[in-house]
C-alpha cells in the first residue's frame, strides 16, 4: 500500500498486532515489533531429528519436518492462530509463511522443494470459513521460495458409514477426515512440501502424506506455523 494512503487508513482505522492488541506503528506489519521478536520459535529447520519429524517414524518416510513456532496452553500466539484461523486474517497467515521461509533460508530446509500443498479444509467447512487457512500459509511459502503452489489437487472428503446405533467413539472414528489425491501431473515424481497452521499429533499430516505417496509424489516435506506442546 502506498504510505501515504496507508497513513490515512490508520489514523481512521488503526490496525492492531494480532498477538497483544496494541496499535502497529506505520512499519509494523500484523505482529507489533515486541511481539515477533518473541515468538517462541522452535528452530526445527536446523534439527533434522526434531520432535516433529519423530511423529512420522516408522510411519511414512518424510524428508524433512518443522514447525516455525511453539503453540501452548494460554499463550498469545495461540491466539495469533485462533485469528488467522477463524478471524479472517489470511494475509496474517501469508505473512507468516514468507517469514518462517526468509528466517531459515540457510538451514536449507527448504532447498530442492518442487511446489507446495496445502492440508485442504473440507469443502463444507471452506464454505463456512470463506477460506482455508492452510492454503494462505502455503501461499507464502511458494511465493518467498518462487515456486508453485498447488492448492486444488489434494482433497478432503469424509468417511460416512452408518451411524446408527453406534457409540460417540465409534461415530467419532467413522466421520473423521480422510484425503484422495487427484492425478495431477505437478505432483507426481516431485518433492512436495505439505503445509498445515498447527501439528499436535501428526495424524492429518500423516493422513494428508500417505495420499501423496499413493498419488506418486516421490518426496515428502512437512512444514506448519506453529508445533502444540502437548
Ligand atoms: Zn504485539
Amino acid at each position: 500500500m502506498r504510505s501515504w494512503i496507508r497513513d490515512i487508513a490508520d489514523f481512521f482505522f488503526p490496525r492492531t498486532c494480532l498477538v497483544c492488541g496494541n496499535v502497529l506503528m506505520h512499519n509494523e506489519e500484523h505482529l507489533c515489533l515486541h511481539c515477533l521478536p518473541d515468538m517462541p520459535r522452535t528452530d526445527f529447520c536446523y534439527h533434522p531429528d526434531n520432535a516433529m519429524a519423530q511423529l512420522f517414524y516408522g510411519k511414512l518416510r518424510v524428508e524433512r519436518a518443522a514447525g516455525y513456532f511453539y503453540f501452548s496452553k494460554g499463550s498469545d500466539y495461540r491466539l495469533l492462530i485462533h485469528r488467522i484461523k477463524y478471524n479472517g486474517e489470511k494475509e496474517c497467515g501469508r505473512y507468516l509463511g514468507q517469514l518462517f521461509v526468509r528466517e531459515n533460508r540457510d538451514s536449507r530446509f527448504f532447498d530442492g522443494i518442487d511446489c507446495v500443498v496445502p492440508v485442504p479444509l473440507h469443502p463444507r467447512k471452506k464454505r463456512m470459513r470463506g477460506y482455508n487457512q492452510s492454503e494462505w500459509i502455503a501461499r507464502g511459502i511458494a511465493e518467498e521460495l518462487n515456486i508453485p503452489l498447488v492448492a486444488d489437487a489434494l482433497i478432503s472428503r469424509t468417511h460416512r458409514m452408518s451411524q446408527t446405533r453406534k457409540g460417540i467413539y465409534d461415530r467419532y472414528l467413522s466421520t473423521r477426515q480422510a484425503f484422495d489425491l487427484l492425478p495431477d501431473n505437478r505432483l507426481v515424481g516431485r518433492h512436495v512440501l505439505l503445509v498445515d497452521d498447527v501439528v499436535t499429533t501428526g495424524a492429518t499430516l500423516l493422513a494428508c502424506g500417505e495420499a501423496l505417496a499413493k498419488g506418486g509424489v516421490t518426496s515428502i516435506s512437512m512444514a506448519t506455523l506453529a508445533v502444540a506442546k502437548i
